[in-house]
């Protein structure tokens, strides 16, 4: 069956080349000391816009420091990490003024859902890009401290924002979401949402909730979603998501009742697809146009895993 399926493509952001080097997060004058590394580069993020030079085949979305404060000063500047002894950083401009730089002839300025699904870039620079738009996101919705409402200030690089008033530390978060294949024997739930291309389906999914586990939170989206009681969870792979922060937990899921009733506040539709069916929505020959989402996804990965390799309620 896989070589009907051909070769497995990659996960998207994910697989990061970059080396994170937390050590030197602390110690701001080596950060200084890397900025003017002959190497050094920076992706260029303004909310959900992602700016590159233009280029054939691949657009190029690393920016020297000097050409990155030239497209607009950043409101915050991270550093992401080395790739090998060249530092990268993220350049956050306000959303404003990165979709300003749409009039230039020379820059692809567009959302990383479009830059992913399109191979726009290299697929190596897609971990650093998601990276630097998740950490400068929370930058830019954490301004003032949760806990008493002074301004806070980044530090550290960026991995942490300070409170100068009541001294609390803020770190970047990062939301965890099940995202599951529930499955009936040689049938597996998809269901589509209303946000969807009108021909496409995917897994379900949804936040995990504060004192749940991954498996409770499986148990309950589905459940909640579709009316489909699982039992025994299996873990298959997980990737971040960084629309804009969150983490996506691949898992596959026993169902143990077959009923379906669909939340129509979440879901349009929610039904069983057989493994035929979902082999021709994955090689794009599937007689009515269904679709499962492309390869960047992981959902894509979780739907093939179950066409493909023996997936094991053990
Ligand atoms: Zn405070």
């Amino acid at each position: 069956m896989s070589s009907r399926l051909g070769p497995k493509p990659r996960l998207g952001y994910t697989n990061s080349r970059i080396e994170r080097a937390a050590e030197l997060r602390i110690d701001g004058s080596a950060i200084a000391a890397l900025a003017k590394h002959p190497g050094a580069g920076t992706y260029v993020v303004g909310g959900e816009w992602i700016v590159a030079k233009k280029g054939s085949p691949l657009g190029e979305p690393l920016f020297t420091l000097a050409e990155a404060q030239r497209l607009g000063p950043a409101v915050e500047t991270i550093f992401l990490g080395l790739l090998g002894d060249a530092p990268r950083f993220g350049h956050g401009l306000s959303p404003q003024s990165a979709e300003a730089l749409k009039n230039r002839g020379d820059l692809l300025v567009t959302d990383l859902r479009s830059i992913a699904v399109q191979g726009l870039v290299a697929a190596d620079d897609l971990p650093p890009i998601a990276e630097a738009k998740a950490v400068l996101h929370w930058h830019a919705r954490h301004r003032f401290c949760p806990n008493c409402g002074a301004a806070t200030q980044l530090v550290c690089g960026g991995w942490r924002r300070d409170c100068p008033n009541c001294k609390a530390e803020h770190f970047p978060r990062t939301d965890p979401v099940v995202i599951m294949l529930a499955v009936d024997g040689e049938r597996c739930l998809l269901g589509r949402s209303p946000r969807f291309v009108p021909t496409m389906w995917s897994c379900l999914a949804g936040y995990v909730e504060p004192g749940e586990s991954i498996e409770d939170a499986v148990h309950r989206e589905t459940q909640e979603e579709a009316g489909i009681t699982c039992g025994r969870v299996v873990y298959f792979a997980s990737q971040p998501w960084p629309f804009p922060t969150s983490l996506m937990i691949g898992c596959h899921a026993e169902a143990l009742t077959h009923e379906i009733v669909v939340d129509r506040e979440e879901l349009e539709d929610a039904r069983w697809f057989s493994k035929g069916e979902i082999e021709t929505m994955l090689t794009r020959k599937h007689p009515q146009g269904l679709t499962t989402p492309p390869p960047v996804a992981i959902a894509h990965h979780i739907i093939r895993a179950w066409v493909e390799d023996e997936v094991r309620f053990e």
